[in-house]
């Protein structure tokens, strides 16, 4: 067999004359005025190679046998298209390969779907075939980014010292507030392995170990029900640094993603990114993942309206809530309905009601105000609301009352919905902002007790460390988010290094100091030995790429990624065991349905 000497997608005009061989897949077959045309594809790209019964019959009677998909061997020679055939839209387009000889190396069967770029097919479909779908050249795209990404991290890096170490996956389960992943342990019967949600503890004990900088690109397990766009597998950029104070991690983590975007996109990056803590990204943007590319900010209304007329506004400043509004331009006119839309959608997101007021000029250009509560509002109290909203001529004030945390979540998602349906976000922008000095703790109303609000390891700012056993929920983290277009990038803080620190934590969280020694024994001791002072973060590695390749999920930057019921439609894992393997195992199924490989198709 000849031997490959370019790639499709790599020949170009200063080529021409050239003898060359190509190996690749036929993208297409058109047989026009007696020649036949193949478009050959390779991972390069796309070169189009002619059949001339005149100067190969041979050739030409097996090219006219060539079927989609079929993968061949073709040899011949590069020749400038003739005048007026050019295809502009492929970067070969200005020439052919004229072929002589073509081997017909495997063939395929018509595929399910057409490998051609942003296909439109069912994504179950695509998942069955993924070897298919991965074959289309956007998908080659992605991956190839993702490659090239990791690389640019890596030598990043490795350039500031960074040493990458590879922790276990069979580990004693680490709670980062999703269930584990198990593994059952054949030599240990009725015991089992968790695989790791993160390395977190590794790499803490790393840096007592002494390796000062660790990174590491981690695969990371978690069994969460898999709303939204995640996956029961997915990759960290996870790092850790000894010596070091919050900003020190900031500025490593700003200085890498933009070296990395800069190196594989070509863009510049400005760096600090800004911060903004919890409190203020709450205040005014009604989220802990602010979308900082645009305006339409929450703004506080409880002074202008805490002596309302309206009762609802009265009362929700009286008991402590809120009253905040936001301003949707130019939709003064919005009708009814699609009013009535917006309230629906504040009730779906958890207000009582939501006030709209439409702001006009009148004739003698006063403002003027519509509003299904006018008659309750005076004068005063809307010209107070216009001066601190900044509402004007033509545009829709939103307002809404009532608990805190409540009026900050409706205004904040309604701000979203608004920004994207009003066109106020900017496409091709990269939005970075850190939020920090979160709460170290919180109330999760799910479980009914203290969770901590990163993870159980997070330093409290010093300055607030003694309110930890009196007042624990005012206790603020040494913690940080990086977010990025609205999107949560990743987390991290700076630990608690000390091991009565780490004990006064474990106690805020409920946990005994039998059930911490049970649990975290191992961390509490490696901390008498000599722990330095440290701190990291991980950044969700599948989400930067999908962002900064532009994808809507996650699924098109994971070469084999499961469904949203952690399904494999390809190889139908998970699948049955045998009995045999059940009983090595010590397992035994009770009410275990088998499951049908074949019905993994029908999955969603
Ligand atoms: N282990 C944390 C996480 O996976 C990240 C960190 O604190 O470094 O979110």
């Amino acid at each position: 067999m000849q031997k490959r000497t370019h790639m499709a997608g790599e020949l170009s005009e200063g080529v021409v004359g050239s003898k060359v061989t190509l190996a690749g897949w036929v993208a297409r077959r058109r047989d026009l005025g007696g020649l036949v045309f193949i478009d050959l594809r390779d991972r390069s790209g796309i070169v189009q190679v002619v059949f001339n019964p005149r100067v190969a019959p041979e050739a030409h009677d097996r090219a006219e046998r060539l079927g989609g998909e079929d993968v061949v061997l073709v040899s011949g020679t590069v020749e400038r298209r003739p005048p007026g055939t050019e295809n502009p839209s492929i970067p070969t387009g200005t020439i052919d390969v004229v072929a002589d000889c073509v081997e017909v190396l495997s063939k395929s069967k018509t595929p399910p779907f057409y490998i051609i770029e942003d296909l439109d097919a069912d994504e179950l479909l695509r998942l069955r075939y993924r070897y298919l779908d991965l074959r289309r050249p956007d998908m080659q795209r992605n991956l190839i980014f993702r490659h090239k990404f990791t690389m640019a991290v890596r030598r990043y890096l490795d350039s500031r010292g960074f040493i990458e170490v590879e922790t276990p996956m069979f580990i004693k389960s680490t709670p980062e507030g999703a269930r584990d992943y198990v593994v059952p342990s054949r030599l240990n019967p009725g015991k089992f392995y968790a695989l790791p949600q993160s390395p977190q503890l590794f790499k803490q004990l790393l840096m007592v170990a002494g390796f000062d900088r660790y990174f590491q690109i981690a695969r990371c397990f978690r069994d969460e029900d898999l709303r939204a766009d995640r996956q029961p597998e997915f990759t960290q950029i996870d790092i850790e640094m000894s010596f070091v104070d919050r900003d020190d991690v900031l500025a490593l983590t700003e200085d890498m993603m933009a070296a990395s975007i800069e190196e594989t996109l070509g863009v510049r990056v400005a760096t600090p990114f800004p911060r903004l803590s919890y409190a203020e990204a709450m205040e005014r943007y009604g989220s802990d993942k602010p979308d900082t590319r645009f305006g339409m900010e929450l703004c506080d209304i409880a002074k202008a309206v805490e002596g309302s007329g309206f009762r609802v506004f009265r009362e929700a400043v009286a008991g402590g809530g809120k009253v905040a509004a936001i301003v949707a331009p130019g939709c003064g006119g919005f009708s009814r309905r699609e009013v009535a839309e917006l309230e629906d959608m504040a009730k779906e997101f958890g207000a009582q009601g939501l006030v709209s007021i439409a702001v006009s000029r009148g004739g003698e250009g006063e403002l003027e105000f519509r509003s299904a509560v006018r008659k309750f509002l005076s004068e005063e109290e809307l010209q107070e609301i216009v001066r601190v909203t900044g509402a004007g001529d033509g545009d829709l004030i939103l307002v809404s009352a009532g608990p805190g945390t409540v009026v900050q979540n409706v205004l904040g998602r309604l701000r979203l919905h608004l920004g994207s349906r009003l066109g106020l976000i900017p496409e091709n922008t990269m939005a970075f902002a850190w939020v920090v000095d979160f709460p170290l703790l919180e109330f999760s109303e799910e479980e009914g007790r203290i969770v901590a609000v990163h993870h159980p390891f997070t330093a409290p700012l010093d300055e607030d460390l003694d309110l930890l056993e009196t007042n624990p929920l005012a206790v603020r983290a040494n913690m940080y988010d990086l977010v990025m277009n609205g999107v949560e990038l990743g987390s991290g803080s700076i630990r608690a290094y000390r091991r009565d620190v780490q004990e006064r934590i474990f106690r805020a969280l409920g946990l005994g100091p039998e059930e911490a020694q049970e649990k975290f024994g191992f961390l509490l001791e490696a901390f008498e030995y000599g722990a330095p002072p440290h701190g990291g973060i991980a950044l969700g590695f599948d989400r930067v790429v999908m962002l900064l390749a532009g994808r809507k999920t996650i699924r098109d930057v994971i070469a084999f990624p499961k469904t949203q019921r952690a399904i494999c439609p390809m190889t139908g894992a998970p699948g049955p065991i045998s009995r045999e393997q059940l009983e090595e195992l010590h397992i035994e199924v009770v009410n275990g349905e088998r499951i049908d490989p074949a019905s993994n198709a029908q999955e969603s």
